[in-house]
């Protein structure tokens, strides 16, 4: 039997898709939710808006641009260069975000009666986000349901999967070619593959070459 219902923390990107996927086939009710905070690129709101009318999803999308306000990083700033160095959080590093987004994504769950909070965070390939963290995530979940006197669980369903083996969940969950041409993960704005040139194509390619060669095998 399917539990009750979820509220996916959802960018459009490979493995908030993925998670969504998985909340559909784990929850009764799945809704989800995406934050504006001035991306680089509005189209990553708008896949993500295709996406969840594509899956028959509600979608909420929340105005979080304040983070700009807060944080001009790399992902938020047009003038900016994105760069990853060698033992660096990348310059798209925006402290704190995942505390912000989890945090109202639990208030919206609290609003349409959800229990849980999906989100597609991961230990496994840490860039250095301490809030990608599961110790993070644990005790932020404890002190959520402290503030709001409830019981609500964030399920991390990616933590510690590595790209290979979120590219085979998406698999099993019969939606490996949709993930792979439908979602938006490049910085530069190119769906599916993307430019194949900004680290974050790089980290892709490079779990879907490896699931790939595995698979073959
Ligand atoms: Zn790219």
């Amino acid at each position: 039997m399917k539990k009750d219902k979820a509220i996916v923390v959802f960018s459009g990107g490979q493995d908030s898709t993925t998670c969504l996927f998985w909340a559909l086939e784990q929850f009764e009710k799945v809704e989800a939710v995406t934050f504006n905070y001035g991306q680089r690129h509005a189209l990553e709101l708008e896949v993500a808006a295709e996406i969840a009318a594509d899956l028959n999803v509600p979608h909420h999308i929340l105005d979080m641009s304040l983070l700009n306000q807060l944080a001009p990083s790399a992902l938020t700033r047009h003038d900016e260069e994105i760069t990853e160095k060698e033992g660096e959080l990348p310059s798209t590093f925006v402290p704190g975000r995942n505390l912000v987004f989890l945090s109202f994504a639990t208030i919206l769950a609290k609003q349409v009666g959800a229990k849980h909070i999906v989100t597609g965070v991961c230990e496994t390939d840490f860039s250095g986000y301490p809030d990608c963290r599961d110790i993070f995530i644990k005790s932020l979940n404890v002190s959520l349901n402290l503030s709001m006197d409830d019981q609500f669980v964030i399920d991390t369903p990616l933590m510690w999967l590595n790209k290979a083996e979120t590219w085979e969940l998406a698999d099993q969950l019969n939606a490996f070619d949709y993930v792979r041409e439908k979602t938006l993960t490049c910085y530069n704005g190119i769906k599916g593959a993307g430019c194949g040139e900004c680290p974050a194509c790089q980290l892709r390619k490079r779990g879907l070459d490896q699931y790939l060669a595995g698979k073959e095998e």
